[in-house]
């Protein structure tokens, strides 16, 4: 770390040096962040972001449930949002919920409005700047369906709205993976008028069918790679040999062997090191390649 770090801006909220990103990630691994900076509000963020040397990285985070931090730790700044910039507020249209908004959360408040189209949100244990930026789905549906726009910051500190086409969504990807940029909140048009009871109904159906389905109470980072086209990553990890087997501390989850799991201590180099022989063992056997859903970051 350089000279930079000596020479941050007056802020009104919490920077902490040398921080340790470990606890904030489902995974509980990795380095520490050079900086993590938790903004009191926007204009908070604003003045940092506008006051930092332009050459630094500037990370943002959720609660890391997609989140793979290297050993080495983090370049730069990591920018956690915290409690103001939760708020969720429904209208006879559907929400705005702020980024830092849990994504249950949000299916929720949805849920007792009447407001009906985010009750998958309800198994995506993220934030909304996760999701938007992930463009996070599951069960027939994804954050584009409904999304309407994201508020932004850039970082120079402007705030901008974007569209939900100029989000450019795919399979897991928007634009924003690629920009850095901080999603400060999103607003969902939802469909009005339904009984709150229906809804609620069929949150309770996604979040039983998870239990099931998922390592939920295990470190873990979700779905370790996307669904190949025509195919299924769980399956040919299963057939590759490597559902419950382990990679230094690491392994896939008997229970869906597209998680992989922290199950012994380990380092996040066992887990990317798992993850990667896994997929030159797949590209091996079955001639197809598996990209990364997780996000890694860091230095090894
Ligand atoms: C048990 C389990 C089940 C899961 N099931 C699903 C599922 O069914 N479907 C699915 O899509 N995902 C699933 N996930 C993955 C994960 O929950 C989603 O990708 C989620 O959207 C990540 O949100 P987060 O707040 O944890 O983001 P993080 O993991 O903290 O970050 C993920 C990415 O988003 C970026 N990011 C986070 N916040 C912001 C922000 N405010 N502004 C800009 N960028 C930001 C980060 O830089 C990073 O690139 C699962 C994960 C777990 C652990």
């Amino acid at each position: 770390m350089s000279d930079w770090a000596d020479a941050l801006p007056a802020v009104r909220g919490k920077i902490v040096k040398q921080a340790e990103l470990a606890p904030f990630t489902w995974f509980r691994v990795g380095g520490p962040a050079d900086v993590l900076f938790l903004p009191e509000d926007e204009a908070d963020l604003a003045t940092f972001l506008k006051g930092l040397d332009p050459a630094v990285p500037v990370t943002p985070i959720g609660v890391g449930s997609n989140l793979l931090v290297r050993d080495g730790g983090l370049e730069g700044v990591v920018v956690r949002l915290g409690r103001n910039f939760a708020q969720i507020v429904t209208d006879d249209w559907g929400l705005t919920a702020g980024a830092a908004a849990l994504d249950a959360q949000v299916a929720k408040v949805a849920a007792r409005a009447g407001l009906a189209g985010l009750e998958f949100y309800a198994g995506i244990p993220g934030t909304v700047g996760g999701a938007v930026t992930m463009n996070a789905g599951c069960y027939g549906r994804e954050t584009k369906d409904a999304l309407l726009s994201a508020r932004i910051m850039d970082r120079s500190g402007n705030v901008v709205t974007l569209s939900n086409a100029e989000l450019q969504f795919a399979y897991r990807h928007s634009i924003l993976q690629e920009k850095n940029w901080i999603v400060l909140g999103a607003a969902y048009e939802l469909q009005e008028g339904n009984d709150p009871s229906e809804v609620i109904a069929r949150i309770e159906e996604i979040t039983a069918k998870r239990e099931t389905s998922q390592p939920i109470r295990e470190k873990t980072g979700g779905s370790t790679f996307k669904n190949p086209e025509g195919h299924s990553a769980w399956k040919l990890v299963d057939e590759a040999g490597w559902r419950g087997k382990f990679f230094g501390g690491a392994k896939f989850s008997e229970l869906h062997s597209n998680f992989m799991i922290n199950a012994d201590n380990a380092t996040a180099a066992d887990l990317e090191g798992l993850g990667d022989t896994v997929r030159a063992e797949v590209k091996d056997k079955f001639g197809i390649d598996l990209h990364w859903e997780i996000k890694r970051i860091g230095r090894k």
